[in-house]
């Protein structure tokens, strides 16, 4: 199983992965992080910017997955709901559990997929290890915490290796 934690595409937000990207990355399934991602942690519904880039997706055949380590099932049900998409839950990432049950919900295969996500030990190693396609943003509304201060801080040098890669 590949260990890595360079991502493979760097953005500053999702709205950078418009449907145009996604197409030309191959991308027919996005599993997507949902926390600091799509959302900062603080909102409770999804706001104009995430219906309207679910909307462009969905037009253009791309289905959208949230995949979520988020303990709170609520939350993401809520969003989901909302946006008419599908959830798996308590994902496990960097496990691939999750991820392999979202293929399949999806009938993709891993050529086609990809995960977007702030964060490299879940979002990035779950990705790489599930040989899909690892795409990686900066924290939506900032890190919040000291925790997660410290986490992008040393996320840095990882980010700086894929850059000088994709160079
Ligand atoms: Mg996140």
């Amino acid at each position: 199983m590949p260990f890595s934690l360079i991502p493979d595409r760097l953005y500053g937000r999702y709205t950078e992965l418009t449907p145009q990207a996604l197409d030309r990355l191959g991308v027919q399934l996005l599993l997507c992080d949902l926390d600091y991602t799509l959302a900062p942690r603080r909102m409770e519904r999804p706001d104009d910017a995430l219906r309207g880039w679910i909307g462009q997706c969905r037009e253009a055949g791309v289905t959208v997955i949230i995949l979520s380590n988020n303990r709170s099932s609520r939350r993401v049900e809520t969003f989901c709901g909302d946006l008419g998409i599908r959830y798996v839950g308590h994902a496990g990432k960097p496990g691939t559990r999750g991820f392999r049950q979202a293929m399949e919900q999806a009938g993709e295969t891993p050529e086609h997929t990809a995960m977007v996500g702030d964060k490299l030990l879940t979002d990035v190693l779950g990705a790489k290890r599930s040989g899909v396609l690892a795409l990686m943003v900066e924290p939506l509304g900032g890190p919040v915490g000291a925790w997660n201060h410290v986490l992008h801080t040393l996320q840095r040098p990882f980010k700086w290796i894929a850059k000088r890669r994709l160079l």
